[in-house]
């Protein structure tokens, strides 16, 4: 019989800042954090990446009895580590080299092109986790991450030892559009029991999607914001699972918890990658504001802006009225559905160019090729950073830049948008789930507007975003404001892990 203690387990393919390709490794990093603070219980489960084995942010406690566990015919031996990360956060490392020893996460490119075997890396996680389970004592609640964590439901379901107690498993979906799809053969190959092929589990129109069973198998599914949770439930929205979650939202199954940041790590004020820091003693606003002094956030926009172009080879231009350029920022994933090919190409369509661009991501070729041609054309005004992750140049560029541009057509909640903000960034936004749910638009709410929600994310609607945002950013009267109230907003965990806590807590009685 397996014991269940007064704990909750992560378990999550990302963690920031050890391992992270996007927003759920920020997520796994700070929901514990605030988890911890408000005195429950928080442990996360992560794959001993090859990264990871050489940080300095993890202290290895304790070697753990190794596991194994057949796909197929074929045993994997499995090592198991406990320990901790610098904020105090307790881990699990399932130590598997073959699986985990690479030099990515889940493959090349941020990961577009997927490494051949996540499947089985990622059910080794879910084996591991409950292999750990079995010599610590199981928690009362395991909450599990987007596909690449949708197999522990089945893996638990199916453990002896949990016939009649077991824990309750919650599992937020950071991007419906990444589900983990294999052919159905690859069922036989996972160690996961047959049973689970089925409608009501992993099989959704003749192959495996992992997603999907874990939808179906946990007893809580969330996703990280309000607006995304009614988007995937319309057809449009729901990537061939709006019907599976239509349903659960019916029954009460499916709830949108808007994600925070960490404002320990995201802080103007004391942030380690940058030369120029926001002065604290500036904390003298009234009201709603605990900065409202305009002139020092520019003044630390100016400093981070000279520091990142002395950096990258840059030099500031101004306009005839010698206003310096506006700066756009990007720091993204470069696929489709971060409309960074659109942004692009409305790029290409301005004769005298107003902006100085600063663009660093990594996805889909094109995109990335594109974005280089453009920095080709416009040698003086743009810089273009393709192919990386770069955790120092991204601090830089929040920093520096006036506008940060994220015009997603779909989002689930999006972080970069809040970070931007908090370094006193004015962004601009597609319409979509988190986006809309942490940005007020000013061409609608001038008074308490921070930035500016497109419509319609195409060149035109950009284009057209680009152009007012222009206006704006030369309208001194006005753009102040429209900075104060981006840096003033609470992005903080507060209300939301308490959130996550009620559902732990519902699920439990
Ligand atoms: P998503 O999870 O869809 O990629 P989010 O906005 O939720 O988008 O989170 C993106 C996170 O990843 C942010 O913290 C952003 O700063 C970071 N990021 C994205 N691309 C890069 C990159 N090339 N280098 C450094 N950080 C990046």
């Amino acid at each position: 019989m397996n014991t269940i203690k007064d704990e909750i387990w992560f378990v999550a393919a990302e963690m920031a800042p050890l391992v992270k390709a996007g927003g759920l490794g920020d997520v796994v990093g700070s929901l514990p954090k605030a988890l911890l603070k408000l005195g429950l219980n928080v442990r996360v489960v992560i794959p001993a990446y090859k990264s990871l084995k050489s940080s300095d942010f993890i202290e290895i406690k304790e070697n753990l009895a190794p596991g194994r566990v057949f796909f197929g015919e074929i045993p994997f031996d499995f090592g198991v580590k406990k320990g901790v990360d610098r904020n105090g956060i307790p881990l699990i490392l399932i130590e598997q080299d073959h699986f985990f020893g690479r030099d990515d996460i889940y493959g090349p490119h941020g990961g577009v092109i997927g490494y051949k075997d996540n499947l089985w890396r990622y059910s080794l996680l879910a084996h591991g986790a409950l292999h750990a389970m079995r010599i610590l004592g199981a928690p009362y609640i395991v909450h599990t991450h987007d596909w690449s964590g949708s197999l522990m439901p089945a893996v638990l379901k199916q453990a002896s030892g949990f016939e009649t107690v077991r824990p309750g498993i919650v599992l937020t979906i950071h991007n419906l559009g990444y589900q983990g799809v294999y052919p159905i053969d690859d069922f036989y190959d996972t160690g996961i029991d047959y049973r689970f092929n089925s409608s009501d589990g992993y099989e959704h129109f003749g192959s495996f999607n992992a997603l999907k069973g874990g939808i179906m198998l946990s007893d809580m599914v969330t996703t990280v914001s309000p607006t995304y949770a009614k988007e995937i439930i319309s057809r449009d929205n729901g990537f061939g699972l709006d019907g599976e979650l239509k349903k659960l939202s019916k029954k009460g199954g499916l709830s949108g918890i808007l994600n925070g940041i960490d404002e320990e790590y995201w802080d103007p004020k004391t942030d380690e990658f940058l030369q120029f820091k926001l002065k604290s003693n500036t904390e003298t606003g009234k009201g709603p504001y605990v900065l409202n002094d305009y002139k020092t956030i520019k003044k630390f926009k100016e400093g981070n802006k000279k520091a990142l172009f002395s950096e990258i080879g840059l030099n500031l231009k101004k306009n005839s009225d010698e206003n310096p350029l506006p700066l756009l920022g990007v720091v993204s994933r470069l696929t489709e559905e971060k409309g960074i090919d659109v942004f692009l190409d409305s790029l290409f369509n301005w004769n005298d160019f107003p902006f100085q661009v600063v663009i660093l991501g990594s996805g889909k070729e094109y995109i990335e090729r594109k974005a280089l041609y453009l920095s080709e054309i416009f040698k003086d005004k743009v810089y273009v950073k393709v192919g990386s992750y770069n955790e120092a140049l991204s601090h830089k560029i929040y920093a520096a830049s006036d506008i940060f541009v994220m015009p997603s057509k779909t989002e689930p909640c999006g972080l970069s948008q809040m970070i931007s903000m908090r370094y006193g960034g004015v962004v601009i936004a597609g319409d979509t789930g988190g986006l809309h749910d942490t940005i007020t638009d000013i061409i609608h709410n001038e008074k308490s507007g921070n930035g500016l929600l497109i419509k319609n994310v195409d060149v035109q609607g950009v284009s057209w975003a680009m152009n007012e945002i222009y206006n704006l950013y030369n309208n001194k009267e006005i753009w102040g404001r429209f900075v104060i109230n981006s840096i003033n907003k609470d992005f903080s965990w507060n209300t939301s892990a308490l959130k996550y806590k009620k559902l732990y807590e519902d699920i439990k009685t």
